[in-house]
């Protein structure tokens, strides 16, 4: 009877890990793949002067360089940073296998008609507009240049349209945060770089097809205008277009990490009884950990059901035993470990914060941590 909890861990743990792709939650940004198109035997669209494989690759090391220098905390995953061929397949292999949050293709238009100016966004979707399919099949011609295409791409064509419906079956568990780095894109494309804003768009492009995490492709200008070729191709535009797309990502993670803060809040649903204690907050040692399951048995901390876990605690709280994993000292640290957590199949662990080993609510925690910052 005790062990209720324990094997309801295990079973959930054992169902988890027959999903080959579940849905992670990206609550905060740690880890950005930048991915310069094309590069080595393809060089992309070409222009009078230059070509879309080195202007995508200046603009990717910036947007890098900036995201490292403003966030330490943010690691940078670049899929070339040099003039080398990579395939269409590999690029969404190494987003997947560095498991990071925010996936962002770079490249440049092209259109037969010279005229055809300004910056565009695409999500991962089924096309609306033959405008817009053209783009998605000018991408996908990449993969005519990998040696061994027609199998990895299980016979896809990048030139047939019908292959192209094939997207329709595609189901974007990352849309709303995909389109939600879009539009910051392309608002900052727009405002700061004063391009023209062609706006946010869908359509099936293959380096996105199989991504595991919120991602868009930006075509940041048109290769084939010659006014804009000239902006792209000078060092002050891609500065410009670099920054724009700084930004956005800034901002872009200051918002899915307030939301995660605020959807940890709400899950907190158990009642904290406010402390009497007078004021012991400013030297308190604060916790942050991962609540993973509860029960009014007091379970051996060595127990193998918690075996994954890692460093377990437990504590007695209004009745009940509560067992926690991992023991961080910051909310964003706790919510990653969550992630790992929730991962072994602990579906429904929650962030707790204690101070001195007493249960407190989060924001409280929160609140005491930024006062100390502002006394040092
Ligand atoms: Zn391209």
């Amino acid at each position: 009877m005790k062990r209720t909890v324990l094997f309801f861990g295990i079973a959930m743990f054992l169902l988890s890990s027959f999903e080959v792709s579940g849905q992670r939650h990206h609550h905060s940004i740690k880890k950005v793949v930048i991915d310069p198109g094309h590069g080595g035997k393809d060089p992309g669209a070409v222009g009078r002067k230059s070509k879309e494989k080195d202007i995508v690759l200046a603009i990717a090391l910036k947007v890098g360089r900036y995201i490292e220098e403003n966030h330490k905390d943010v690691q940078v995953i670049y899929t070339r940073k040099s003039d080398v061929f990579v395939e269409l397949f590999r690029r969404a292999q190494i987003a997947n296998e560095s498991n990071a949050d925010l996936f962002i293709s770079l490249h440049c238009n092209a259109s037969k008609s010279a005229s055809a100016y300004g910056s565009e966004t695409f999500v991962m979707g089924l096309h609306k507009s033959n405008e817009n399919l053209e783009v998605a099949k000018k991408e996908n011609a990449a993969i005519l240049l990998e040696d061994n295409y027609k199998v990895v791409y299980e016979g896809f064509d990048p030139n047939s349209p019908e292959a192209h419906v094939v997207f329709t079956l595609y189901q974007n568990a990352y849309l709303e945060q995909s389109l939600g780095f879009s539009m910051l894109v392309q608002d900052q494309l727009r405002n700061r770089a004063k391009r023209h804003d062609r706006g946010v768009k869908q359509a099936g492009f293959l380096v996105l097809y199989k991504i595991a995490m919120p991602g868009v492709l930006i075509e940041t200008g048109f290769i084939s205008n010659a006014n804009e070729e000239e902006y792209l191709a000078s060092e002050q535009g891609q500065v410009f277009i670099a920054s724009a797309i700084y930004r956005a990502f800034k901002e872009y993670k200051q918002n899915v990490e307030k939301a995660g803060y605020v959807q940890e809040l709400a899950k907190v649903n158990e009642p904290v009884v406010e402390q009497k204690t007078e004021e012991p907050e400013l030297n308190g040692n604060i916790a942050f950990r991962v609540q993973f399951a509860a029960s009014k048995e007091n379970l051996p901390l060595n127990d193998p059901g918690f075996k994954s876990l890692g460093k377990i605690k437990k504590y007695l709280h209004q009745g009940m035993y509560k067992y926690t994993s991992g023991d961080e000292t910051s909310l964003e640290a706790a919510l990653k470990h969550k992630e790992y957590v929730v991962k072994k199949g602990f579906k429904d662990a929650f962030v707790v914060a204690f101070i001195n080993e007493e249960r407190i609510a989060i924001d409280k925690a929160v609140e005491i941590l930024q006062k100390r910052m502002l006394v040092n």
